[in-house]
Parts: C-alpha cells; sequence; structure tokens
C-alpha cells in the first residue's frame, strides 16, 4: 500500500494555554531541530535546581497534556512546586507540530536525544532526568535500547515501555490495524473532525451510540473509538471533560501501523516495511528488535495505572521482569496506581494528590 509522505498543516485547535497558571514563573521557550532537521520545542518552567527533568507526552496530543488550565494543580505546577527545573517536549508526534508521517525509530533515533543534548547545552547539567508517557515512552526506551540516552539518570516509565500489551478485544487494538487495510489517501486519524475521513466516520457511526451511554461529548465518542477508553470518566473533572478538544489532534498512520506491529510483536521492533525493503535497511528480513537490556543498567521506575484499558498494565510488568532478570533487581521498581485509567494519570482531578506524590517518589529513586 503507498502512503502519502506530505506533510500537512496540523488542524489542531486550541484556545490559548499561555494564560497564567498559579505558581508557575515565565515559561521559556526553546526551538531546536531534531537530528535529521525535524523542528521540535522545548518549553521551561525553572522551580529550582532539582531535575532538570523532561516530560514527553504521547501520541496524537502535546505537551499540554501535562498542564492542564482545568485542574486545581496539574503536573507541572507539581514539579515546579517540589523545585523541579521542568521541561515539557514538543516531539514529532505533537499536535501542535505540522503532522508529518514517522515511525517511532524516526524519534527515538533523532528527537529523543536532540532534546536531552539541547537541556543539557542550556543547563549545563551533567545528565537529566524524564518522565515519558505511552507512545512517548515507547520512543524513549528505543532511544535507551539503542545507545543514544546515556546522559539520562533517572527515568520514570508510565503506562508502557518495551513490552506492548494491548487487550484483545478493545477498539484500540482494532484500529491498530485499521491503517493496514486502508488504502492510500488517508494520513491521519482525528477525533475532532470525523467528517474528512468517510471509513472513519462510517465506522464511528456503529458505535456512537454504545458510546453515548457515558457522556454526550462528540469529541469524547471519537476518541474512545480511536483509543480504547483513554480515561476513567469519574476521574476528570467537568471542565476538562468539556476542553478535551484543547489536548488531542491528529495522529499520522504510520505511527499507528508501527504501533500495531509492537502490539501484535509484544515488544518494541523497528518498523517491518516488508521483506525486501526491511533486507535493504537492516540486513534481514525481520525487523530487528529493542531488547538489548545492557544501556539500561540505571534507577527506572515502572508506572501502570490498575485500570487502564489502552496498554495494560502487563505491559510495565514484563519490562520490568525482563529488566530484573538480565540486570539484577536493584536499578527498578515498580507502582501501581489504583483507580486510574490511561490519561486520567496526568488529566484527573484529584491526580495531584493520587499519582503525582508516586511519580515524585520515582523521581528521587535511588538503586538499592
Ligand atoms: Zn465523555
Amino acid at each position: 500500500m503507498a502512503f502519502d509522505y506530505r506533510s500537512s498543516a496540523a488542524v489542531f485547535r486550541t484556545r490559548s494555554q499561555d494564560v497564567t497558571l498559579q505558581g508557575l514563573p515565565m515559561a521559556e521557550r526553546y526551538d531546536f531541530l531534531a537530528g535529521d532537521g525535524v523542528p521540535l520545542k522545548l518549553t521551561r518552567y525553572v522551580g529550582g535546581t532539582k531535575g532538570p527533568v523532561l516530560l514527553v507526552h504521547g501520541a496524537g496530543v502535546w505537551s499540554g497534556m501535562f498542564m492542564l488550565p482545568t485542574l486545581k494543580e496539574n503536573f507541572v505546577q507539581y514539579l515546579v512546586r517540589h523545585g523541579y527545573d521542568t521541561w515539557l517536549l514538543d516531539w514529532r508526534a505533537s499536535v501542535q507540530l505540522p503532522l508529518r508521517q514517522f515511525t517511532l525509530d524516526d524519534a527515538a533515533d533523532h528527537d529523543m536525544p536532540a532534546a536531552v543534548r539541547r537541556i543539557r547545552e542550556i543547563t549545563g547539567a551533567e545528565s537529566v532526568q524524564a518522565v515519558v508517557h505511552c507512545a512517548g515512552s515507547a520512543a524513549f526506551f528505543m532511544s535507551m535500547a539503542a545507545g543514544h540516552l546515556p546522559d539520562v539518570r533517572t527515568v520514570v516509565a508510565s503506562q508502557v515501555a518495551l513490552h506492548h500489551h494491548t487487550p484483545a478485544s478493545t477498539r484500540f487494538k482494532a484500529l491498530l490495524r485499521v491503517p493496514e487495510l486502508l488504502d492510500a489517501g488517508l494520513d491521519s486519524l482525528t477525533p475532532d473532525d470525523a467528517s474528512r475521513t468517510p471509513l472513519f466516520q462510517a465506522a464511528f457511526t456503529k458505535v456512537s451510540s454504545f458510546l453515548r451511554m457515558e457522556c454526550d461529548s462528540p469529541v469524547c465518542h471519537r476518541l474512545s473509538f480511536m483509543y480504547g477508553r483513554l480515561y476513567r470518566h469519574a476521574r476528570l473533572n467537568p471542565e476538562t471533560h468539556a476542553r478535551l478538544e484543547e489536548q488531542f489532534g491528529r495522529c499520522n498512520l504510520l505511527t499507528f501501523r508501527h504501533l500495531g506491529q509492537m502490539s501484535r510483536g509484544g515488544h518494541a521492533v523497528k518498523f517491518d516495511y516488508g521483506r525486501a525493503e526491511n533486507l535493504r535497511r537492516y540486513g534481514q528480513a525481520r525487523p530487528p528488535d529493542y531488547l538489548d537490556p545492557e544501556p539500561f543498567q540505571r534507577p527506572i521506575t515502572f508506572v501502570s495505572s490498575e485500570q487502564n484499558r489502552t496498554y495494560l498494565p502487563s505491559s510495565t510488568e514484563r519490562t520490568f521482569q525482563w529488566l530484573r532478570e538480565a540486570n539484577g533487581a536493584r536499578w527498578y521498581q515498580r507502582r501501581m496506581l489504583p483507580g486510574y485509567g490511561h490519561l486520567d494519570t496526568f488529566m484527573g482531578s484529584t491526580a495531584a494528590e493520587d499519582t503525582y506524590p508516586v511519580l515524585r517518589e520515582a523521581l528521587e529513586f535511588q538503586p538499592r
């Protein structure tokens, strides 16, 4: 099947996030280039001398997921209040950047190393810490496995790392197969305007009456269709739920294909281009995997939310156990967040009391 690799402008709509959030210093903004020349963004809030800590968002969202204006205290405000030099990365998956087709290999090779290098250049720090979520965590771990991030001293992995375990019968799992079934002409999936993509619209209409039982937000219904249950409704306050469209946008199909391949294979592998192209690129018929434990000898905390139905908690359990067996138990710990789903881990109305303290403790984790 053929893909249109032209990048097109993101159609993401947002109200300005540049509202003054309580307790936050003035943002410092840095434009920089990934290793292959793709323009990326870093936003810094200096809360003190701890860190620097890099926050990496998932796919189909942007760094704003860590600083919702609708929470009493969001994750960035929380980290700043606790004295962290906090850095938000908008990597090539960000819906605030122009849409482009990319594999997670591209992000692992070019985005994560460039972001860490830029932060070290600006701060003069020897090393950085990182809190990484979902597809951002997957790409970050692939980058570590490839040996690109020796200067990251502590990692907190939210929901998924090197092993991908998605529920067998969910819509997310089904959606990960959709790109394989489509003809050329559709370059992205989006929750904001289903009418532009007839197949998506048709499939969506079938399930929307079922979804409508939980709430009456069309954006929320499309999100549920695309990713499965991304959050527990009970965890979101009404203001956050009403403004969900500010957080989400288009996700390119090449990334969906790659996530689908890893979901079916169960762990991180390079993109499968098909036998002929694999032989040309990799020198082997099957794409190589990222299962090299050696670069992971550093403190890592794996965090899964108990009710996550996008990536099952067994995803982090597998990477956690695999690394303990390979490198010894001293470097690793795992934390479960009871009662939480996927994105409410950061967007929940009481996350500042429930989940942020767990993530902060994980940043301070020292090998035993
Ligand atoms: Zn809803």
